[in-house]
């Protein structure tokens, strides 16, 4: 990963900052990390080898740029102007901006700078809902040819779905917070923004758990060596139409366990056939009623990200329905969060025949009441 720090120090302005990584490792070697200076490395873009070329290539891809600051700190604001120099003149190179103070970026932004450079990514921080519902409009609002956004550390559940429905997002990032006293990032809320990104169509990455990880109501204490790779394995990133949701491994759960939790579940068990749907049921019969379950799902459930996902199942109109929100089978979120099947993959035959399964099953015991 290429690095280029041009100045180091910065201000905590905002709740992801309180462990601040930069804060923690000045702190460990006795230096005051509030103090604002310009590093050796300033001119890195430009800077030589021996040969005569720039020693960063453009094959090294990505410069991640200002990591140990914020390239739109006040105290930067004499010296951003030889930056901006610098990366009008690395063309070959892309460099991607993290910030956490995108409010400034058009008072910062070069006289030249048009709807944008073609090789600059900005990425602003929303570490809560707060901050996103700050952050992101001015995000959206600026003349930018590359925009993505980064949770991290992710501090509660967000949602910023409408934001990343006018396809000017091009990824979302999350992760949890490492070091001592890390707040905790629960697995909930990582699932949660990346079914916003599912039905954006959004590449999303979960980078790593954070050193305290919550998952279904437990805390895990995650080494920060495994971090990264913890939140890998988990196969939870994502990328539109490529496949990568069968990474995931998950259980469906046992259905006279899932009858029981469904029942405990006030809206849930609310759902009942109505006098037409028995009678429709009864005259029809069974298997007539699972041919139709069958093609709702295949047609309504079972793409990578479905049409109108969350709203396309009606309440009424059909026994299979209402058994479909009675079971937590109407859409995607739901068979996530109730069946564990993952969001952002095609639902195989098996997953078909799995929900279709229960479907029925609810249909058969409400017809035996
Ligand atoms: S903006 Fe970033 S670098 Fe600056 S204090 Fe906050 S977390 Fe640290
Ligand atoms: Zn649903």
């Amino acid at each position: 990963m290429t690095v280029w720090n041009p100045w180091h120090g910065c201000h905590k302005i905002s709740p992801g900052c309180l462990n601040c990584y930069v804060y923690r490792r000045d702190e460990s070697i006795g230096k005051d990390a509030s103090f604002v200076a310009k590093t050796g490395d300033f001119n890195l873009p430009l800077k030589k080898n021996r040969a005569g070329g720039y020693k960063l290539k453009a094959e090294g891809g990505t410069v991640y740029t200002c990591m140990t600051s914020d390239f739109f700190l006040e105290e930067a604001d004499a010296w951003r102007g030889e930056c901006w120099d610098m990366i009008r003149r690395r063309e070959d190179l892309h460099f991607f901006i993290i910030t956490k103070r995108i409010e400034r970026f058009e008072r910062c932004m070069p006289a030249d700078w048009g709807s944008g450079w073609e090789h600059v990514t900005l990425c602003s921080t929303c570490e809560n809902q707060d901050r996103a519902d700050f952050r992101l409009p001015i995000l959206l609002s600026l003349p930018l040819k590359h925009r993505q956004i980064i949770s991290e550390p992710m501090l509660e559940e967000i949602n910023i779905e409408k934001y990343l429905r006018g396809g000017q997002i091009e990824h979302v990032t999350c992760g949890g917070e490492s070091g001592p006293g890390a707040r905790a990032c629960d697995f909930g809320w990582v699932k949660e923004l990346r079914r916003q990104c599912v039905r954006c169509g959004v590449s999303f990455t979960f980078k790593q758990t954070g050193a305290n990880f919550i998952k279904d109501g437990r805390t895990y204490r995650i080494e920060r060596r495994l971090q990264t790779a913890q939140a890998a394995k988990s196969g939870y990133s994502y990328a539109p139409g490529t496949g990568s949701a069968e990474k995931i491994k998950y259980r469906l759960p046992e259905r006279g366990e899932l009858f029981e939790r469904l029942a405990k579940s006030e809206f849930r068990s609310r759902f009942h056939l109505t006098a037409k749907d028995r009678t429709y049921a009864e005259e029809k019969g069974l298997d007539l009623i699972r041919s139709h379950a069958e093609d709702f799902i295949e047609r309504r459930l079972a793409a990578e990200n479905p049409e109108n996902d969350g709203r396309q199942t009606p309440m009424r109109g059909h026994p299979v329905f209402t058994a479909q929100h009675a079971v937590a089978c109407c859409c995607r979120g739901c068979l996530e969060k109730w069946h564990g099947i993952p969001s952002g993959k095609v639902l195989n035959q098996a997953e078909q025949a799995y929900i279709a399964d229960v479907i029925m099953e609810w249909i058969a015991r409400e017809l035996k009441r």
